[in-house]
Order: C-alpha cells, then sequence, then structure tokens
C-alpha cells in the first residue's frame, strides 16, 4: 500500500472502532508478527483481506452481485417535489431485473479503466491482447500459456508511467525471464512519488473545507501543484531498483538495444494493428511525444497492457435520470424540467467541475436500452446507511418489486453532453432549489476530487467522509462515532 495502516476504514475518526486494522491484526492473531515487520505500509494483500473482513460484518446488509443501473426521482403527488428515488438493478448472475426505494442514496462507485480510444478496438474478443491493469493481476496467469505460444512475439509492453505501470513492468519481467519487457512511458522520465510529510498534509481531512472554498481556477492550480503525490508517479524505492536492473544490463552490454527490459521514455503509441497469421499480438507504432507525426518506430508485442488510469463518471450514468432536477436544466426550461420551479438559474460555483472525465464516450448521443421493471409512486418505503437502499436475505428489505412484476422496455436517449451533478461541501448533490425534499438526497463518494481535493479518490480520508455523509443525512453528531 502507499497509505499508513493508520488511515484505515475507521481509526482516523475513531481510534476506539472495533473495524480498526489493528484490531483485524489482532482478530487474526497476527498483531505481534506485524509490529516485528516495522512498517506502516501493509501488503494489498493484507489490505484486500481486512476490508473483506470489515465487509463480512455488515453482509446482512449488502445486496452483492447486483449493478446498479439507473436512478429514478419519485415525485411526491402533494407537494409535487422529490422525496424519493428508485434504484433499479441487474442480477449480474441471472440478469433479472430489480429495484427498491429510498429517501436517501450515496453513489459511490469508485473508478472504471480509462481506456484511450485507439486501444479500445483491441480490448475485446477472443485473443485479447490489450489489457487494462486492473485486469492485470487476475488475468496474466490465465493468459501466460497463450502469450508463451509458438509464433507469439516474446516481447511484452506497458504502457504508462505510474505506479501500477512500473510494479507490472517489474512483475512481466521476473514473470518472463525468457521475454523482452519494454515500458513506454509518456513523459521525458519517470518520475517519483512526493510523499514527504509536508506534502502528506493535503490529505489531511482538515484540508478539504478550505480547498472547497476556493474558487475552481484556485483548486485547479492545487491540483496541478499537487498531483506529483498521486498521479503518474512511483515510489523511489521501485524506481531505483528498475534503475538498478537497467544498469546491470548496461554492464553486460552497452548497446541498449540489445537489452531484455527497456524504459523508453517520451513515447507516445500513435496506431495500432493486428498481426496477420493467427499467432497473436499486435504492431504498435510509436512516436516522440510531442512529435506525433513525425518518424515512427515499430514494435510487435505479443501483451501489451496499458496502465493508463481511472475514470469517475460512472455516476453521471447512473443519475441521468435525475437529471432535469439540476438547476442548469432547469434554467434550459426544457420539457425535462422538474415540476418544482425554482428561480435561481446560475450554476454554483462548483458545478463547472466536478465531472471532467477524461475519456467519457465520445458520442453526444447516446441510447441506453435497458430492461427493467415498473415502479410505481406508491412504494413509499425509505431506506437509509444503516438501512441500506437494497434488500439483502435476512434483513427485511425495503419495498424492493419482484421479478414477477411488469417488465418493460426502458429507452433512455441522452441527447447532450454528460450532466454535471454539483455536490455541497456534505457530499450531497445539488439539485435545484426546492426541487427535492428537505430528508431526501443523493450523495456522492470518491468522485469530487476536483471540489474537495486530491484525496477523495483515495483512502486517506475515507473514515473521516463516511461520517460526513452519515451526518448530513441524520444530522448533527450522527457521523462523529
Ligand atoms: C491499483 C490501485 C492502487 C491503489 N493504492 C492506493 C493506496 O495505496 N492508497 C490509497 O489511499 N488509495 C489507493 N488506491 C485508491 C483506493 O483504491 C480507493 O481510494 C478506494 O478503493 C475507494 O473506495 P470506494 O469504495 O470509493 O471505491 P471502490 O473501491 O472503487 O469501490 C467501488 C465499488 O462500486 C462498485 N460499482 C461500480 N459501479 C457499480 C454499479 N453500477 N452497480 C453496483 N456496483 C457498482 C464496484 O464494483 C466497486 O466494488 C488505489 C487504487 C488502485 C486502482
Amino acid at each position: 500500500m502507499q497509505i499508513s495502516f493508520l488511515k484505515d476504514l475507521a481509526t482516523p475518526r475513531d481510534p476506539t472502532s472495533p473495524f480498526s486494522f489493528l484490531n483485524y491484526l489482532f482478530t487474526k492473531g497476527r498483531l505481534q508478527k506485524f509490529i516485528n515487520l516495522g512498517t506502516f505500509l501493509p501488503a494489498r494483500r493484507e489490505y484486500e483481506d481486512y476490508m473483506r473482513w470489515c465487509a463480512s460484518h455488515f453482509s446482512r446488509a449488502v445486496k452483492y452481485g447486483t449493478e446498479i443501473t439507473r436512478v429514478d426521482a419519485v415525485h411526491n403527488a402533494s407537494t409535487g417535489k422529490v422525496d424519493r428515488f428508485t434504484v433499479h438493478w441487474i442480477d449480474t448472475a441471472t440478469g433479472t431485473p430489480g429495484s427498491a426505494t429510498a429517501r436517501n442514496v450515496v453513489v459511490a462507485t469508485g473508478g472504471s479503466p480509462a481506456v484511450p480510444p485507439l486501444f479500445a478496438p483491441f480490448t475485446t474478443g477472443e485473443d485479447v491482447r490489450f489489457i487494462h491493469s486492473s485486469q492485470y493481476a487476475t488475468s496474466i496467469p490465465r493468459l501466460s500459456p497463450t502469450l508463451l505460444a509458438a509464433g507469439s512475439p516474446q516481447h511484452f509492453v506497458v504502457v504508462g508511467g505510474g505506479q501500477s505501470a512500473a510494479e507490472i513492468y517489474v512483475d512481466l519481467a521476473s514473470r518472463f525471464p525468457a521475454a523482452k519487457i519494454t515500458l513506454l512511458v509518456k513523459d521525458t522520465s519517470l518520475r517519483p512519488s512526493d510523499d514527504s510529510p509536508f506534502v502528506n498534509e493535503i490529505f489531511d481531512p482538515d484540508r478539504v473545507s478550505p480547498t472547497y472554498e476556493l474558487n475552481a481556477a484556485e483548486r485547479a492550480a492545487k491540483r496541478e501543484k499537487d498531483k506529483g503525490t498521486n498521479y503518474g508517479v512511483v515510489r523511489l524505492e521501485l524506481l531505483e531498483r528498475i534503475y538498478s536492473d537497467l544498469y546491470a544490463q548496461e554492464v553486460d552490454d552497452p548497446c541498449e538495444s540489445n537489452w531484455r527490459c527497456r524504459v523508453r521514455d517520451s513515447r507516445t503509441v500513435v496506431a495500432v494493428q493486428r498481426l496477420e497469421g493467427g499467432a497473436g499480438g499486435v504492431r504498435l507504432e510509436v512516436a516522440k511525444t510531442g512529435a506525433e507525426n513525425g518518424e515512427r518506430e515499430a514494435l510487435e508485442a505479443g501483451l501489451v497492457v496499458f496502465a493508463t488510469g481511472y475514470v469517475r463518471d460512472a455516476h453521471v450514468r447512473i443519475l441521468e435520470g435525475t437529471r432535469a432536477l439540476l438547476e442548469s436544466e432547469v434554467a434550459k426550461g426544457g420539457e425535462n424540467a422538474t415540476a418544482a420551479t425554482p428561480e435561481a438559474v446560475e450554476a454554483p460555483a462548483p458545478s463547472a467541475e466536478v465531472v471532467a472525465p477524461a475519456v467519457v464516450p465520445e458520442a453526444p448521443k447516446e441510447t441506453i436500452t435497458e430492461t427493467t421493471t415498473t415502479t410505481t409512486t406508491t412504494t413509499t418505503t425509505s431506506s437509509s446507511a444503516s438501512e441500506p437502499s437494497t434488500d439483502s436475505a435476512d434483513a427485511p428489505a425495503p419495498s424492493a418489486t419482484t421479478p414477477a412484476d411488469e417488465q418493460v422496455k426502458v429507452t433512455v436517449e441522452v441527447n447532450s453532453a454528460p450532466a454535471v451533478f454539483p455536490v455541497g461541501r456534505d457530499y450531497k448533490v445539488q439539485y435545484a432549489p426546492g426541487a427535492v425534499e428537505e430528508g431526501a438526497g443523493i450523495w456522492l463518494q470518491g468522485c469530487n476530487e476536483k471540489t474537495h481535493g486530491l484525496s477523495d479518490t483515495l483512502l486517506s480520508i475515507l473514515a473521516h467522509r463516511g461520517g460526513e455523509v452519515v451526518g448530513s443525512i441524520f444530522g448533527p453528531g450522527a457521523g462523529s462515532k
């Protein structure tokens, strides 16, 4: 991990919580040995086990194997305001749709792989040779026999310049000792992450409010200044190891092009082609960064792993059904406008930047077709953080509709650019004034980096942030422990 275990899911807000990493170690009988390790940075495998252990305490309240497809607003017939939301899902095993209604919905869908458009056509199909870094750990054992098959290029390429790219490059080099491994870095150099103590203060919980209060331009400038803590950077120890391994090759052979493992900086992939002949593999055309139309070099690769980061825009699609409640939409005065007719039309300051995905669907017009159940405005059961909006086997479910309910085909036409969902400091989506009743609402988690700072996508303030959301839903004090 690249974060102290003390910034676990609970400790920063409540060091006495049973869900601390230390209590996890104690419960598993490893506390003494972990102390003997003398580290603040547990392995990812252990941290994953810690999170599974935490989650296991809440299994009654979680419905696994469901993909939320959309959230719709439900208007109260007497007030005309929205007083609840219908959450639609698909069972990922059976495809069965379902839904539940809740007054409070927290959307915390995390990141999804950022796939450069140039690579996208090569990421699907039977003989996939392009994988995103997020797939690496789970796919590489299965892929290995194919990659080593006769005729397949014994050259594996990693694209990227951050921690994931560097780790995958090192792993490929040891996993395939006879293959050539190349790391293509767009920047002029691999760069170290800055986790020095003064800089680390930017991830403190008390930095969120000052960041939120800045104007959009100031926040963007601050983010640019601080991004060396998290984006496109590599831990110094790993850089030193890579450099040392490269040097060892130079001792054996001064001609770099003969080396088995290479780090090529200032390189951008400008074209991709599948290799003919059925053995698998691709041909990359690579140019100097900044001179993409200039001279090109061809590389054949049996595998390309692209560590190109993540986008955090899943909420935009999920919340499309509530778009008409946004002040910016109401201001347009279209037929989508909400029944509540708020007066103010100017978007609040953060709205200009909440959503700025690096890779979004390019086509402005997208048709989403999905099968879901019909819901009626008589579905009034509310849910909360302690009574999640999804049902479960053991707990009484909110008024979830069942597969037996009438099935309808819903076609959503998204005719314009992705909506921007502005959030308040408390992470609550700011719909148009008067559109949503007090006590009802939607909260966004993990996609507010542009308004709440770099810690928003990290574990750093997760414990505090969770408390703030609970406090915002249930009132001050509710999220204090
Ligand atoms: C390789 C890597 C290394 C990292 N290392 C560190 C580190 O060292 N230190 C650090 O602080 N942070 C690190 N992070 C960031 C850390 O993973 C995040 O801060 C953390 O996971 C955020 O938690 P989350 O619950 O908001 O999102 P996630 O953990 O991404 O969880 C989101 C969940 O929502 C689910 N989901 C998404 N869409 C839907 C849908 N439509 N319906 C139902 N479910 C859905 C996903 O399946 C997922 O389970 C790392 C991230 C990566 C990718």
